[in-house]
């Protein structure tokens, strides 16, 4: 109970920048609530006014009353919902937009560790749940209260005795309440982890198409999807279920405490101690009540799930952003790149993904990584741009530390060109746009032809403009490449990095690929991981890896010579192949034959 409390407290901090109309909409809730008791009232003088004392202005007053008085209550209960919707969705706004803005900044280490559909659902299922506890609960809760309040007062001026009646079954009631609130908020944290699965499974069908088509998967796709949904609708029927339970339970206790008011009202009015028209106020009183407390034990519901979707938006709001306490500025670095003694381990496991490495690479001087899959290549990249945080160590660009720089210094210094460029739903030009913001139409074309894209640019319908489909699915491999090596060029930052495709483009545009490449590279410092020979032998040193340590260092013919690890990875062909055009396998052989002899 003091765990919703909090909760409730916390999430009232997002409703107080709208705390005018919230005033406002407790100010209409209450006027609701308090134009109840007079209804009563009204009732009263229509049986002992009109009727018994037979007075025809009474009639008409009290009726001109009644319509007045509903007329008001309508307008207020307009008013209080549309107020309170409005702040509510407000809030909803407001967190979805803190919630997706702090997804951007944590490490990777945390994203990491949730499923990206568990992300999704948040902002998707359960931010609404909350906005719902926030407007439909928060009407009924304070304006439901306090017209019971209203009422309870009423007759307590009137008729104390009576009202004990009703106010005796409040504990009882109270206590089922709570006993169903823990059953509650239980189930609909396992609804809401349910849900984010049921997420995950929809994004890995749409990934995941072409594999689950080609090897024939969709009946076990569909089954482990028809798993989920039962799951989901057990836990569903589960807090329907208690919540249902809930209501008859309040309502056969409501009931017998209006009877008993009834009856001893009766009891009363037949000994001449209450008036005709007491007794019509009373039984209208009464019944008045009896709606607003079944509506307050049913939204309970509601409010368990929305703070257990407050619970799980909290969760992530709560959780360290990307550490960026670095204050040294630098305007273009030269681009020298030292690892002294650098280890990481990704987090929960045990081996080092990189172990104590050191390295110096010169401004302007491109090194190749080369090495067996899972030799830590691609983490190293990672940590130049402090995706993750080394654990000891230190990097160093021009002799800064990359901690000691702000996150968007050190990010404006690298270009990344990866295996898998992210594009946007967005047209050509917008998606190379993205390398820089503010560049102009003439820039992106210069480095859309730098990037050897206008080719295929210039052959689109809309040029520029054509829209390129959800994560580019309507372009090529290699067309995808090339716009990924135009933001780069757009970029223009002084190192590289680039993890290179292996076999997923076809020999034509691996051509193109390869000399936008040979372009983007020029007067730059480059760190990339190397599969193709020939961008092996065009580097200045070639750096060989195993485990996450460097075992070899030096330039193509000097490894060659030395006979070790590079030669016998050269030798397996797995992880270095041979390029595409006519010159390249004779080249590839005469490796081979040097490898041989040597
Ligand atoms: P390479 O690029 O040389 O193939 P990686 O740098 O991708 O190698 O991986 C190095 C090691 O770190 C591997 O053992 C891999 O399993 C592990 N690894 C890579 N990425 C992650 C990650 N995101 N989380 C946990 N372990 C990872
Ligand atoms: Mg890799």
């Amino acid at each position: 109970m003091k765990d919703s409390f909090q909760l409730y407290l916390r999430l009232l901090a997002y409703i107080k920048p709208y705390w005018r109309v919230s005033a406002l909409s407790m100010l209409t809730m209450a006027a609701v609530a308090l134009l109840n008791p007079l209804m009563g009232q009204q009732m009263k003088f229509l049986v002992d006014d009109v009727l018994i004392a037979k007075d025809q202005d009474a009639l008409l007053r009290v009726m001109l009353m009644l319509i007045g008085i509903v007329v008001c209550k309508s307008l207020a209960e307009y008013a209080s919902s549309v107020a309170s919707q409005w702040v509510a969705n407000k809030a909803v706004e407001d967190l979805r937009r803190f919630v997706f803005e702090h997804h951007m900044r944590l490490p990777f280490s945390s994203v990491q560790a949730q499923t990206s559909g568990r992300m999704l659902s948040r902002v998707t299922y359960d931010i609404p749940q909350v906005g719902t506890a926030l407007s439909n609960a928060w009407i009924i809760v304070i304006q439901d209260t306090l017209t019971v309040l209203a009422l309870l007062g009423w007759l307590l001026y009137n008729a104390w005795h009576l009202t004990l009646i009703i106010i005796a079954t409040g504990p009882v009631i109270a206590w089922i309440i709570r006993k169903a609130s823990t059953g509650m908020r239980t189930s609909n944290r396992a609804q809401q982890t349910t849900m984010g699965e049921m997420t995950s499974t929809v994004e890995e069908q749409l990934a995941g198409l072409r594999e689950i088509k080609i090897f024939g998967t969709q009946q076990h796709e569909a089954n482990r999807f028809a798993d989920i949904a039962t799951r989901l609708r057990k836990e569903t029927m589960r807090v329907v279920r208690i919540s249902a339970a809930n209501v008859p339970m309040v309502q056969v206790l409501a009931f017998t405490a209006v009877a008993g008011v009834l009856y001893a009202a009766g009891r009363l009015a037949a000994s001449g101690q209450l008036t005709p028209g007491d007794l019509m106020a009373y039984v209208t009183v009464t019944s008045l009540i009896f709606e607003p407390i079944r509506r307050l034990t049913n939204i309970n519901a509601t409010i368990q799930r929305g703070l257990a979707g407050a619970q799980s938006i909290f969760e992530l709001l709560d959780m360290e952003p990307e550490v960026d306490s670095g204050t040294q500025q630098i305007e273009r670095a030269r681009g020298e790149i030292r690892f002294e003694n650098v280890s990481f381990a990704y987090p929960g496991q045990d081996t080092p993904a990189v172990n104590d490495l050191s390295l110096t690479i010169a401004p302007g001087e491109t090194v190749a990584f080369v090495g067996a899959s899972g030799s830590g290549k691609t983490t190293l990249m990672a940590l130049v741009a402090r995706f993750f945080e080394i654990q000891s160590g230190r990097i160093l660009i021009d002799g800064i530390a990359v901690q000691d720089m702000p996150l968007t210094t050190l990010r404006s210094q690298l270009a990344l060109v990866g295996q898998h460029a992210a594009l946007f739903d967005d047209s050509v030009g917008h998606n190379i746009a993205y390398g820089r913001q503010g560049a102009d139409m003439s820039e992106i074309e210069t480095a859309a032809s730098q990037a050897h894209a206008m080719e295929f640019i210039s052959k689109l319908n809309q040029g520029f403009d054509t829209r390129i489909g959800t994560n580019g699915n309507q372009l090529s491999g290699g067309q995808r490449q090339r716009l990924a090596i135009a933001r780069a060029f757009l970029k223009n930052a002084p190192i590289l990095l680039l993890d290179e495709a292996t076999s997923a483009l076809d020999n034509e545009s691996e051509r193109v690929v390869r000399e936008a490449l040979v372009e983007l590279r020029r007067d730059r410092t480059v760190l990339v991981v190397a599969h193709r020979l020939t961008t092996i032998r065009d580097a200045n040193r070639i750096v060989v890896m195993e485990r996450g340590r460097i075992v070899e260092i030096g330039n193509h013919e000097q490894l060659v010579n030395a006979n070790g690890a590079y030669a016998r990875l050269l030798a397996s062909g797995e992880d270095i192949v041979e390029d595409a055009g006519a010159g390249a396998v004779s080249e590839m052989q005469m490796f081979n034959e040097t490898v041989a002899r040597g």
